[in-house]
């Protein structure tokens, strides 16, 4: 697939591969991995895995924004939306199974559910209908939660509030290497998530696990260089946190907008699909924003929820154990046509991107 790339990029590609085939390690095997769904759709579109040498493995971790999302959170926004609330949402979420139902059966059962692109064009909605009460639910990493934050700052429409269920990066990374039999040797450290938080939250990766971790961006030839240079780390052992996407993430990442957050958000431990809790993961608002919290505001009671459908394994696939191909269900009883499980649901997902070239 190496044809998919412009010429020029084939050529450095070309010649970064051939520097990783050199350092790669003969015997032992490398287990290097990703924490984003772009990373994912990168490496799968254009075969970059099959010009890694035979000892180097790129899996991919719990980097899916909405396949993350526990199912209980699914079916608190079911249920505000069967009470006559009107949910809106990123389009994603829609069909990203519940214990009992996703909100796109909800919708089909006759609940107002909208797909907007953004929390902004929620807020203007809730303001065009103010005899309407409508809950945003706020779902992704740090790169959207500080978009919440911004929103909430603004003047909000009395009619509008948040299911907040925006969750951390680095927490789920800090599980994964702590994980008996996952035998991680480096880190790509996802591009949109460290434009908003820096390098400083994945120091700790090299400084106290021992573990290279690189920040990288979306091209091919990024995650290439980004497995290069944790090859080169792993060679020298000296494992450090390096940044190949420099055009744009910065050490200190934006600010303004940790600052806006910090001002809004609090970190709690949060619930994880198929992985249960991860201390400090999780996002809610502080209690000065108490008012816009949707939970409070309609005294939302959910069970437990049912994370797995019988046979799915995404809680597998979501920390690289497995590939999407393992599962029983892939391109069986589970299709994008019709999904099982969260990770066939979005374009981030793992197996809805191995469907795709499937
Ligand atoms: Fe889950 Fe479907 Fe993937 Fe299996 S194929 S792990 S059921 S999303």
């Amino acid at each position: 697939m190496i044809q998919n790339l412009r010429f020029r990029d084939a050529a450095l590609a070309k010649r970064v591969t051939e520097k990783m085939h050199k350092i790669a390690p003969k015997e032992s095997t490398v287990k290097i991995c990703h924490v984003c769904g772009t990373h994912e759709w990168t490496i799968t579109h254009f075969g970059l895995r099959s010009l890694l040498p035979a000892t180097v493995e790129v899996i991919a971790g719990p980097g899916c924004p909405v396949c993350i999302v526990p199912a209980s959170e699914i079916d608190e926004a079911v249920q505000l939306a069967l009470k006559g609330v009107v949910v809106t949402c990123f389009g994603d979420v829609l069909r990203v199974p519940g214990s009992t139902m996703s909100l796109l059966d909800a919708k089909a059962e006759g609940a107002d559910v909208r797909v907007f692109y953004s929390v902004g064009d929620a807020v203007k909605m809730a303001e065009k209908e103010p005899d309407k009460e409508f809950v945003f639910f706020a779902v992704g990493f740090e790169t959207t939660a500080s978009s919440t934050a911004v929103e909430t700052l603004n003047k909000l429409p009395e009619n509008l509030s948040f299911l907040v269920s925006h969750r951390l990066i680095p927490p789920a990374m800090k599980l994964l290497v702590e994980m008996e039999g996952l035998s991680l040797n480096g880190f790509i450290a996802p591009g949109h998530v460290s434009t908003i938080i820096g390098l400083k939250p994945y120091e700790i990766f090299p400084e106290f696990y021992g573990m290279p971790t690189v920040v990288a961006g979306f091209e091919p030839l990024d995650v290439l260089f980004g497995v290069y240079m944790i090859l080169k780390q792993l060679t020298e052992g000296k494992p450090r946190l390096e940044n190949e996407y420099v055009r744009a993430v910065c050490w200190e990442g934006n600010v303004k907008a940790q600052e806006l957050m910090k001002k809004v958000l609090e970190v709690v431990d949060g619930k994880w699909r198929g992985l249960g809790t991860i201390p400090s993961s999780k996002f809610k608002f502080r209690d000065e924003y108490a008012a816009y919290d949707a939970h409070l505001k309609y005294g939302v009671k959910v069970g437990h929820g049912v994370d797995l459908q019988p046979g799915c394994r995404c809680h597998l696939v979501i920390i690289g154990k497995i590939k999407p191909t393992e599962c029983p269900l892939f391109m069986k009883a589970c299709t994008p046509q019709k999904p099982v499980g969260a990770c066939m649901v979005s374009s981030e997902g793992t197996c809805r991107i191995w469907a795709n070239q499937h």
